[in-house]
């Protein structure tokens, strides 16, 4: 059931240039075409993800764009062709997708939807290779095929996952990206046995949502290694037993924790996007078992360089985007978890402001301070 679309004028948030502050301002939003859905962002979260691609120092500068690509809202229009979403759904949109139909969605191994997998050089919609957000007839384009910095965007329907109505929406915008990623990278990737060892570098909200998968799966010592020592605090409510700040040491942060833990970590997750603490997770790990697994999202020249002796000598190197969840089938599930009271997404809510605010999340997670800011699109 297709609903015939109009051009809605909202308030979007364009980012013009790099690094220059965000502009709210009325943007016009084309309606969905075909699979596509028109959503009505309620909130928004940032991401360090976001901030990337705005400094665009270490990514592809794409501008003028609208960002985000954390956040909750509820479908306005479907395009021709969409069946599972309808007008009034709560859904949370995720920068991967999950078309059900090629050869990842069919197998339980993989999240990376040949579709709709992240690409965050991608700024036009896949259907037509066209924008819908203009202002006065020039394109501003998309990004991660969400765009949530805006009060309404078209989306992809493969990458938008129908939640409980009851759901909370200022709190569960959260799972579509900083938890479910870090969580899931711990559960679903590195999977760390009752009574292991497990190093966390990078403790933002991606990282403390990987050590709560750490604390849920039995890991008895959580070692969290952060640059910023103001993060050690927090971190305690999330389960970290120890810290490491790399600044305060002589010797290489791999040495330090081997001593710690005679000989290695049996897991390490690296949420930092830093190539020289993906590199550490990976030398940090225990000889024989030890399992590293990335996540942060690294600068566009990086290149990992280690000794291959790491590999001859069992240590395992994975990485993973979102966790390894497929979006549209197990984001659900999460919500359901939440709503049971199984995972306590309040404590990574450290911050909220209204739209026109919203350069002061950016100002925040610049200066290191907080987890999730939220942004509410009504105010
Ligand atoms: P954040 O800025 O809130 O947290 C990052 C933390 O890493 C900070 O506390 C910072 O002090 C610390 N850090 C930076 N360099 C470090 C180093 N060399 N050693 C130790 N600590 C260091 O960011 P966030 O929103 O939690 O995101 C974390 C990372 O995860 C980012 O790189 C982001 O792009 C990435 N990310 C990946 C995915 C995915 O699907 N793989 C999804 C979302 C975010
Ligand atoms: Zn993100």
């Amino acid at each position: 059931m297709a609903t015939a679309g109009k051009v809605i004028k909202c308030r979007a948030a364009v980012a013009w240039e790099a690094g220059k502050p965000l502009v709210v301002q009325e943007v016009e939003v084309a309606p969905p075409q075909a699979m596509e859905v028109r959503l009505k962002i309620l909130y928004t979260s940032l991401c360090h993800t976001d901030v990337y691609f705005w400094e665009a120092k270490g990514q592809t500068p794409v501008f003028p764009r609208i960002l985000g690509h954390e956040a909750a809202g509820i479908v306005e229009s479907v395009g021709e062709g969409v069946t599972e979403l309808a007008p009034g759904d709560h859904v949370l949109p995720v920068f991967t997708g999950e078309c059900k139909e090629c050869a990842h969605c069919k197998s339980e191994e993989s999240n990376m939807c040949e579709l709709l997998r992240i690409n965050p050089d991608r700024k036009v919609m896949i259907g037509d290779g066209q924008s819908r957000f203009s202002v006065n007839g020039q394109p501003i384009y998309h990004f991660l095929g969400t765009s949530t910095f805006s009060e309404y965007t078209v989306v992809h329907s493969g990458c938008v996952a129908k939640i409980n109505p009851e759901a909370p929406l200022d709190k569960v915008c959260v799972l579509s990206c900083g938890f479910c990623t870090g969580f899931g990278a711990t559960v679903n990737v590195a999977k760390p046995k009752k009574g292991s060892t497990v190093a966390i570098f990078g403790l933002g909200a991606v990282g403390l949502s990987a050590a709560e998968g750490a604390r849920v799966a039995g890991a008895s010592r959580i070692i969290g290694v952060d640059l910023n020592s103001n993060r050690f605090e927090t971190a305690k409510k999330f389960g970290c037993t120890e810290f490491v700040n790399p600044l305060e040491h002589t010797k290489p942060v791999q040495e330090v924790l081997a001593e710690m833990t005679n000989g290695g970590v049996d897991r390490a997750v690296e949420c930092t996007g830093n190539i020289n603490a993906m590199i550490q997770a990976l030398e940090s790990v225990h000889d024989g078992w030890g399992v590293a697994v990335l996540v942060g999202v690294p600068h566009k020249d990086a290149e990992f360089k280690t000794h291959p002796i790491h590999f001859l000598n069992e240590k395992t190197l994975k990485g993973t985007f979102y966790g390894h969840y497929k979006p549209r089938t197990d984001l659900p599930v999460v919500v359901e978890q939440y709503l049971k009271g199984e995972l306590e997404l309040e404590k990574f809510i450290t911050h909220s402001v209204s739209f026109s605010e919203i350069n002061k999340a950016f100002d925040l997670m610049l200066a290191g301070e907080g987890l999730r800011c939220i942004i509410r699109m009504d105010e």
